[in-house]
């Protein structure tokens, strides 16, 4: 299956992706989450994307499409992966196109997560995650059951991203709606686009979600 989750920042892309990856056994690519680790290790890509992504902008065309079609070629993506952060952009949504008709691959679903710019903001500035494994947690939305102790593999510690203030989370939404909300009429058109309420508590937008992969 191959699943592009598309939604403003603090959607829930992330949270879904990582239960439909434990659900249908596929990888999440996370372009955020590549460029985070490429800004960590102090690579050239990384150095050039820190500062881009600390004003809330996008990173060019160009590196996250390289990234991408790298990874689609590695072994764990044989039976299909969900894209979460990735396309972005009109010319980023056409590269895709490009880079699955080359390997005889096709799009199964795009499933807009549609959420109030209010609410995103609430959503992104109480955000962390846990600095072992990745978990996400939000300080009101979801808390771990045990105060200070990760749910999912017991760490105690946190962190939270340099771009998650609310400054940044403006000029995140702005690019959101000039360069990635034009991708929803651009899928609808080919008649692959669903949507969930986003809205919705966690597990709702869940089964919503898993109600679009089934063919409900
Ligand atoms: P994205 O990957 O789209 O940027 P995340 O999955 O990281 O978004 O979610 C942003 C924050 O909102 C996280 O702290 C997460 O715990 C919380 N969150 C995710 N989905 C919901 C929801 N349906 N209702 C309330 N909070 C949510
Ligand atoms: P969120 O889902 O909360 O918006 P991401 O982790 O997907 O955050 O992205 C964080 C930042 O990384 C973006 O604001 C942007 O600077 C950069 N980025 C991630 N994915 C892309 C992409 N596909 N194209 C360009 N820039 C990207
Ligand atoms: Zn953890």
């Amino acid at each position: 299956m191959k699943l592009i989750l598309l939604g403003p920042p603090g959607a829930g892309k992330g949270t879904q992706a990582r239960r439909l990856m434990d659900e249908h056994g596929i990888p999440q690519l996370s372009t955020g989450d590549m460029l985070r680790a490429a800004v960590a290790s102090g690579s050239s890509i990384g150095k050039m994307a820190k500062e881009v992504m600390d004003r809330g902008e996008l990173v060019s065309d160009d590196i996250i499409v390289g990234m991408i079609a790298e990874r689609i070629d590695e072994a764990d993506c044989a039976n299909g992966f969900i894209l979460d952060g990735f396309p972005r952009s009109l010319a980023q949504a056409e590269a895709l196109d490009a880079m699955l008709a080359e390997r005889g691959l096709k799009l199964d679903h795009v499933i807009e997560m549609a959420v109030d710019d209010e609410a995103l903001v609430e959503r992104i500035t109480g955000r962390f995650t846990c600095a072992n494994c990745g978990a996400g947690y939000h300080d009101r939305f979801q808390r771990p059951k045990v105060d200070g102790v990760c749910d999912s593999c017991g760490g105690t510690e946190f962190k939270r991203r340099a771009d998650d203030n609310e400054e940044t989370v403006r000029s995140r939404l702005k690019v959101y709606h000039d360069q990635t909300a034009p991708l929803l009429p651009y899928y609808r058109e080919k008649g692959v686009l669903s949507e969930v309420d986003g809205m919705a508590p966690i597990d709702e937008v869940t089964r919503q979600l898993r109600s679009v992969i089934n063919g409900g």
